[in-house]
């Protein structure tokens, strides 16, 4: 009998949050056999508990955000696949603001933070996320497309397409969740530079904001916004690389945008409560359809 999981021991993450610029700190904590994942906002009166679960999203415009008891979290995707990936059940999550830190735009750093907690087998059985059927979300509009066949265990694969000539439509896939440490985590969040440029001309973002953001490039910036992107980067050497991406980062993987989108899918599934025993397949997805989809799925799955 494969049994559920907890950590060996508490640990604790900081940084700054992405759309608060507040420095928040969170501590994984151990928590008891069958109450899944959860966050409690420390810095609250009375610190409710918010627990990561479908039925408490309340915002998907720009990262996924849980609300219970008029508490928020906000932006929990990334340590939500984190915690996916390295099979961990049940965790208590304190928190003392409501996001979580955007770190360097990936899931890396929660998966060194677990890997330092351990992780600690419990009584109790594992769940799975069961189904009997094959579930499908499609938009057409938008060309999006989710669908999930069960299987004996988790895979994914994913297509973007952002009719982007400096990124072109591409794929990623995962074949055991045991990949996603390595193959998955380190995959930083992306930009285009025109989505940016506002903020940046009317000092709506900070220097540093977006040190965490790889920029994708469609048009060859002018020198006057080059200089500013400079003053705003505090760099003297800013360049578009001859394959789009401004030189603030260094892609990791040539998919590495497909890779993060799957990253984000992973996390956004995890408020199921448990992994899915399923292979996905997603097209041009994003949070909204994720938790449509998970919405799905919860209603459509055997057995929990
Ligand atoms: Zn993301």
């Amino acid at each position: 009998m494969e049994k559920q999981t907890t950590i060996g021991k508490e640990v604790s993450v900081s940084g700054k949050g992405l759309h608060s610029g507040k420095f928040v700190t969170l501590t994984f904590k151990p928590a008891p056999e069958g109450t899944g994942v959860s966050f409690r906002r420390i810095d609250l009166p009375g610190a409710p508990v918010v627990k990561a679960c479908v039925d408490n999203v309340f915002d998907t415009s720009r990262g996924t955000s849980l609300k219970e008891n008029g508490a928020e979290v906000r932006t929990v995707e990334h340590l939500m696949a984190a915690l996916s990936g390295m099979g961990i059940d049940n965790v208590l999550i304190d928190i003392n603001a409501g996001e979580t830190p955007i770190l360097d735009g990936s899931a890396k750093l929660y998966v060194n933070a677990l890997r330092e907690a351990g992780r600690t087998e419990q009584n109790a059985e594992k769940k799975y996320i069961e189904l009997s059927d094959t579930i499908r979300f499609t938009k057409p509009d938008n060309g999006i497309e989710l669908m999930v066949e069960p299987a004996e265990k988790f895979s994914a694969h994913i297509e973007v397409d952002y009719n982007s000539q400096v990124l072109p439509a591409q794929q990623a896939e995962i074949g055991d969740i045991s990949d996603f440490a390595e193959q998955i985590a380190p995959c930083r969040t992306f930009v285009f530079l025109h989505e940016i440029q506002f903020l940046i001309e009317n000092n709506l973002v900070k220097g540093g904001d977006l040190d965490n953001a790889i920029v994708f490039v469609e048009q060859m910036p002018d020198a006057a916004t080059i200089e500013k992107l400079s003053k705003f980067y505090n760099k003297t050497d800013i360049k578009v690389m001859e394959n789009g991406v401004l030189n603030t980062l260094k892609l990791q993987f040539p998919n590495e945008p497909a890779r993060h989108k799957l990253l984000d899918l992973i996390g956004d599934l995890y408020l199921l409560g448990a992994p899915v025993k399923g292979h996905v397949t997603a097209k041009k997805t994003g949070h909204f359809a994720n938790v449509e989809f998970a919405r799905l799925i919860a209603e459509n799955a055997v057995s929990h």
